[in-house]
């Protein structure tokens, strides 16, 4: 106890100053603890269960508006209650529905599926973490499994809000609020972010950040050599802080190589402009987006579970945990300013 104590003082007088993390400052190595607590409960075990239901022929490659997207958003939904972590809209609504005019004539009714740990200073500022939980469905060709695209961003999203959920029942709940988005129809043109940006459940100015995830879980071949890698794309485009932070936060905790090339304002690939962040960027919110890159498996049937490299998504996860951490208890909102 007197020790804990200790630890406190110099942590107020330390850290009255500067916003920023400093290896050698006292409430930065306290905080950095905690933060390690709890993202160790992100396994490749727990990722490894989620992914091999969410990639199973059960979800029949989860076709935004078919019966497998339905029976993959009943099993988010059912995690989020078995979890104890709240619905955005209170009681047991987990799902942002989508009628048809907001998507396509073809498509059928579809849902966003969101969850919610409120903040405990900053209730009202909201960091947003997504990923598409839809895919291509299934044909005669056969089903369109889609475990890294985006399987791997969903059930990241999953083990990210349970490892905040623990923090919440050990006293370490965030400062910022969270939202846990998985959106639908970003195989049919980003249309359930497009959705949610049109029209939000927490007002956009409120909202600080979106980090997006969208296929986290393979090596692709341009790092066959070096797979402890990720793609960052967009995360200086519209706040140098936000890049900043996430640079320290993962030379301080998971050491990945973070590849900018996808980055580069003339990428033919495009890929700024390919996922559910851009519709968030678009309304002048700062964006993270984390990717793989492409691989021999990309919109193929054969884009399955075994394929996946646990122990990478493992840590990819880790890094947008604790990416999330600092951006939601760090003591400013972060600034927009490019
Ligand atoms: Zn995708």
């Amino acid at each position: 106890m007197k020790y804990f104590l200790l630890i406190l003082g110099s942590i107020a007088i330390i850290s009255c100053g500067s916003n920023h993390i400093t290896r050698h400052n006292d409430s930065s190595i306290v905080t950095g603890e905690i933060a390690t607590t709890f993202a160790n409960t992100i396994t490749a075990n727990d990722l490894k269960d989620h992914l091999y239901r969410i990639a199973s022929d059960e979800f029949e490659g989860r076709e935004t508006g078919e019966i497998g997207q339905k029976r993959a958003a009943d099993y988010l939904k059912s995690f989020y209650i078995e979890s104890g972590i709240a619905s955005p809209y209170g009681g047991s609504d987990y799902f942002q529905s989508i009628p048809t005019e907001h998507l396509r004539e073809s498509i059928n009714p579809s849902e966003n599926v969101v969850a919610f740990i409120e903040g405990s200073k900053n209730p009202n500022e909201i960091i947003v973490i997504s990923a598409h939980y839809d895919h291509l469905g299934m044909n005669s060709g056969g089903i369109y499994y889609g475990a890294d695209d985006d399987g791997s961003g969903t059930v990241a999203i999953l083990e990210i809000a349970e490892a905040f959920k623990q923090a919440v029942s050990k006293g370490n709940g965030p400062k910022r609020s969270i939202l846990f988005l998985h959106v639908t129809g970003e195989e049919k043109g980003l249309l359930g972010s497009k959705y949610y940006t049109n029209f939000p459940i927490f007002p956009l100015k409120n909202t600080v950040t979106n980090l997006n995830i969208d296929m986290i879980g393979r090596v692709d071949e341009a790092h066959t050599n070096n797979p402890n890698f990720v793609y960052l794309i967009g995360s200086d485009k519209l706040s140098s802080e936000l890049h900043d932070l996430s640079e320290e936060i993962n030379a301080r905790f998971t050491q990945l190589d973070l590849d900018y090339i996808y980055n580069e304002d003339d990428d033919p690939n495009r890929f700024y402009y390919r996922s559910d962040h851009y519709n968030f960027a678009k309304n002048n919110i700062p964006i993270i987006f984390y990717f793989n890159g492409t691989h021999e498996d990309y919109h193929k049937t054969s884009d399955t579970p075994d394929k996946i490299n646990y122990e990478l998504l493992t840590k990819r996860t880790q890094l947008i945990f604790f990416t999330a951490w600092e951006i939601a208890n760090r003591r400013q909102r972060i600034k927009v300013d490019q």
